[in-house]
Formats: structure tokens, C-alpha cells, sequence
């Protein structure tokens, strides 16, 4: 639908980095801009996300940072981060105090955050860069004119999906990483774009599973009545033509695989 110059703008989301554990060649982890009105969340941080951040804007514009759950591939580059807001030319150009990003958390994020850098260096560092706060599944974030809701699904650590609503009532929904589940399809119900995980080519032989495959994440989008679907946290390394058809088949419907520096707006 066109839209007017008087309109609202609708959300953009920028994938930044959408491949595993593990890099693709020249690609990131775990990583999303959103976008509206000018105000800018960055949902997760995953190892190669800064990068990909510099290469689209200045890291000292984004308003918020949000960790969707405490695995490596999502938080890792909060340390290069904190590093350029602590250190980076940009603190001694800027006029009075440093931007200091809000940084939103699942509790406990603290003491994630001090033992990790701590290994080391300043235990504090990640905390001194940002403005930690750190988040429990009931609450509502306002950032901006989004409003971000969460939802805990099955994965290895205590793990939210995450909801984001525009300004218009758009909706973007993120499954983050989970196993098989019934959560997230309630939770995403009706949404207007879903990203959910596809990280397997088999489901795991093993119990508690902690990912999906393209045809699990299919069926997901199919049951919340997603109106666009997208699979990510998946390798280079994977057929992801396969993975598309099998989610296609599963969803009932057109299915795309994120590709890192793809847009996708939020009506
Ligand atoms: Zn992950
Ligand atoms: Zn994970």
C-alpha cells in the first residue's frame, strides 16, 4: 500500500546477522535493527553484530539494546561495543556526557556480563557503557513510540521471544531461539511479520530439544497465523533452498530465509 508523506513511517527491520552459533562467510550472529521515527532498537548483539552495525549507522544513535536470552551468538559483541562507547575518537568529539545506550537485559545479565569480561578485564565494563537494565518476562517496554512484549519459549538458558508494536499497531514478532513449542504460537498470533529459528536440518535425537527445523518453524508461522514469515539462525552451511521449500510446505504459504542486510517493513 502506498503511503503519504503525512503517514506514519512503518517499522523497518534490518537484519544485521542471522546466521547460528557459528558465523557465515563475512556474516554475523544474532542481530536486528528496528526502526521508527527515528528511534532505533538494536535486538540482539551476536559475535560479528557491531560490524554490521558500523556499516549502516553510527553506533552512538542507537537508542536501545535489547538481549533476547544469555547465549553467546546473541549478547557477544555488547564487548566490542562497550569498548568504542568507552574508549572510540567518538567520546572525545562528543560535547558533554557520552550517549550512554539503554541496555535491556534478562535478569541476571549483571553478573553474565561481570563474569565474562572479568575473565580479563574490568568486570564492569558492559555496565559502564550502557545503561543496564535488566528485564523480567511480565514486563512492557516502551522505547520510543514501540511497545515490547515478551514471552518465555523452551530453549537451553532462559530464553524470551520478543513482540514489537508500531505506533500503528504493526507487528513484528521474534521467535528467538526455542524448541518446538506451543508459547510462541499464541503468543505471535496474528502477527504481521514472524522470524522464527530454523537452525536444524534434523530435529535433535535427544531430550530437552532446544531448536527447530525449516519445517517446524513453518508449521509455527502456520499455527500463529503469521502474515509473513521469515527463518533465521540458520547456517550458509545448510541447503537453504530446501529449508524454504520445507517450511513453504509447512506453512502453507510463501516462506523467505533472512539474508544479512535485508529490510523488512512492518505495515
Ligand atoms: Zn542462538
Ligand atoms: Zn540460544
Amino acid at each position: 500500500m502506498a503511503r503519504g508523506p503525512l503517514d506514519s513511517p512503518p517499522v523497518d527491520v534490518t537484519v544485521l546477522g542471522k546466521s547460528p552459533s557459528w558465523q557465515d562467510a563475512d556474516g554475523a550472529c544474532s542481530g536486528y535493527l528496528v526502526e521508527e521515527e527515528g528511534v532505533r532498537l538494536l535486538l540482539d548483539c551476536g559475535n560479528g553484530v557491531f560490524a554490521k552495525l558500523r556499516g549502516r549507522r553510527d553506533y552512538d544513535a542507537v537508542d536501545a539494546v535489547l538481549i533476547s536470552h544469555l547465549h553467546a551468538d546473541h549478547f557477544l559483541d555488547l564487548v566490542p561495543y562497550s569498548y568504542a562507547l568507552t574508549y572510540g575518537p567518538r567520546r572525545e568529539r562528543a560535547a558533554g556526557e557520552p550517549a550512554r545506550p539503554v541496555l535491556h537485559a534478562p535478569a541476571g545479565a549483571g553478573e553474565t556480563f561481570r563474569r565474562v569480561v572479568g575473565a580479563w578485564g574490568t568486570e564492569d565494563l558492559v555496565e559502564n557503557a550502557f545503561e543496564l537494565q535488566e528485564y523480567e518476562p511480565g514486563d512492557v517496554l516502551h522505547i520510543g513510540p514501540l511497545t515490547i512484549r515478551f514471552q518465555v519459549v523452551p530453549h537451553y538458558v532462559r530464553t524470551h521471544a520478543v513482540d514489537i508494536v508500531s505506533s500503528l499497531g504493526g507487528r513484528f514478532t521474534f521467535g528467538a531461539d526455542c524448541a518446538p513449542n506451543d508459547e510462541l504460537c499464541a503468543f505471535a498470533q496474528g502477527t504481521d511479520l514472524l522470524f522464527v529459528e530454523a537452525t536444524l536440518p534434523e530435529p535433535e535425537p535427544f531430550e530437552p530439544r532446544g531448536h527447530m527445523t525449516a519445517g517446524e518453524a513453518g508449521e509455527h508461522g502456520r499455527r500463529a497465523g503469521a502474515r509473513r514469515l521469515v527463518l533465521t539462525h540458520i547456517s550458509d552451511e545448510l541447503d537453504l533452498d530446501h529449508a524454504r521449500q520445507e517450511a513453504e510446505r509447512a506453512f502453507g504459504g510463501a516462506v523467505e530465509v533472512a539474508r544479512e542486510g535485508a529490510t523488512y517493513a512492518v505495515p
